[in-house]
């Protein structure tokens, strides 16, 4: 890329959360495969964000790339709207059998934001469809994130989600504090007791309980209690909420489950995937919800349809690389490949306890979180690892890598290692 392609970045086109008056640099990528990121200067970086969850299997498959060349070849893109093909029927199968039983129907989404907008909805309509029209606010957790439009946004981590920018414009939900107690750590029963105090004082006017199970991602990457997750489950049962569960980050193995609510054994009525459905290669999304909650919505007001339809919903490419991504997750290397860098991570990332920069380190699955004391200078920070071969973003105070499952382990350890050297000495 010529440099001023990089300056006409620079001052027309925004990246996710930056500024066009003070931008950050960017970095040009060429190509990428494996789990390589391939600069336009040539120099190869170790990918350890899998491009934000989603690259599973890591870039430029070939199993992958002979899906979508085929697909392309055949259609790319059709209507959903009256329409039905065969990549859209078949995901949703594959769906609706990985995910737990009483999940039974699918809404296919353009991205992670609206499959929560549509889980929302759903949730919404629900509840009128069956006279229970004032249960109509959310109950969330704080720490979460679920996404950047309106509904989404509205039940985001309200400091993290800056919602005093919008006030008088989001809806206004109901937050419990971020649950404190770690996977680890033995369960006290006062470790729900906020989240029900909220849940019996106000559940007239629930509608559902949204929350990341097991893992809180972009709102602070924390980890708790899979009884915690339980114990929520147990009490949208008592006081007749919906359960929605957002695994558009931990859905697909990343945290050693297939689904995070595995690590509780519970199901939800709603479940949003996103992410890694398609390993990464386009966008897509999903809303999957129970025969109970569909057939509820089909019998309320507006002739019992379900108010949403994008004009890409369902898209025949996207749907036949998110088949072939769940073709690669059935052959079941996932849960080596996951366990062996959840291993090497906890091995390598512990030695950053030890300065005195380092606040916390957890890994949990293939999730490796340093936080520092100190809000990190990315631009820094990123440079610094550039030139270690490796891409790590770091955001706030968190340095945090979720790589590819096909990583090996000396690919792993330079993530690592660089991450080690930040610790020691924060740039
Ligand atoms: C990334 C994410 C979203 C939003 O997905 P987009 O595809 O970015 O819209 C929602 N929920 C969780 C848990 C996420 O990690």
């Amino acid at each position: 890329m010529q440099l001023t392609d990089l300056a006409f970045d620079q001052r027309h086109i925004w990246h996710p959360y930056t500024s066009l008056t003070s931008p950050l640099p960017t970095y040009p990528v060429a190509s990428a495969k494996g789990v390589y990121l391939t600069l336009d200067t040539g120099e190869q970086l170790v990918d350890g964000m899998s491009s934000w969850w989603s690259t599973i299997h890591g870039y430029n498959h070939p199993e992958l790339n002979a899906v979508a060349h085929k697909q392309i070849d055949t259609m790319a893109h059709v209507m959903f709207g009256g329409i039905t093909h065969a990549p859209a029927v078949e995901l949703c199968k594959r769906l609706i059998s990985l995910t737990p039983e009483p999940l039974d129907a699918v809404f296919l989404a353009d991205s992670g934001s609206i499959a929560v907008e549509v889980a929302i909805k759903m949730a919404l309509q629900f509840q009128v469809s069956r006279g229970k029209a004032n249960k109509n606010k959310l109950v969330t957790i704080r720490q979460g994130y679920h996404g950047d439009t309106f509904a989404a946004m509205s039940v985001c981590d309200p400091v993290n989600g800056m919602h005093e920018l919008f006030t008088g414009v989001l809806p206004q939900h109901v937050f419990a504090p971020a649950p404190q107690i770690k996977p680890d750590e033995e369960w006290r029963d006062s470790d729900i007791s906020a989240l029900a105090e909220i849940i019996s004082e106000q559940h007239e006017n629930l509608a559902a309980l949204i929350l990341e199970p097991i893992v809180q991602g972009a709102g602070g990457m924390r980890f708790y209690h899979p009884e915690y997750l339980r114990q929520a489950r147990k009490l949208c049962d008592k006081y007749d909420l919906l359960l929605i569960a957002d695994e558009i980050a931990t859905g697909f193995g990343r945290t050693g489950k297939l689904f995070a609510c595995e690590h509780a054994n519970i199901s939800p009525d709603i479940l949003c995937v996103g992410k890694a459905l398609t390993g990464g290669y386009m966008t897509l999304a999903a809303t999957l919800t129970t025969r109970h909650v569909a057939d509820t919505i089909g019998g309320g007001p507006g002739g019992g349809n379900l108010m949403h339809g994008p004009t890409f919903m369902g898209n025949p490419l996207a749907c036949a690389v998110a088949c072939a991504s769940l073709d690669i997750i059935a052959k079941g290397a996932w849960q080596q490949q996951v366990a062996a860098i959840s291993a090497q991570l906890k091995a390598e990332l512990s030695a950053c306890r030890t300065s005195e920069y380092v606040a916390d380190v957890r890994v949990f699955g293939a999730i490796g979180v340093v936080e520092m004391q100190r809000p990190i200078d990315v631009a820094a920070a990123q440079k610094q690892f550039v030139a270690a071969g490796v891409w790590i973003r770091p955001f706030g105070k968190l340095l945090y890598i979720m790589p590819p499952y096909i990583i090996e382990p000396e690919q792993l350890s330079m993530l690592t290692h660089a991450i080690s050297k930040y610790c020691q000495a924060p740039v």
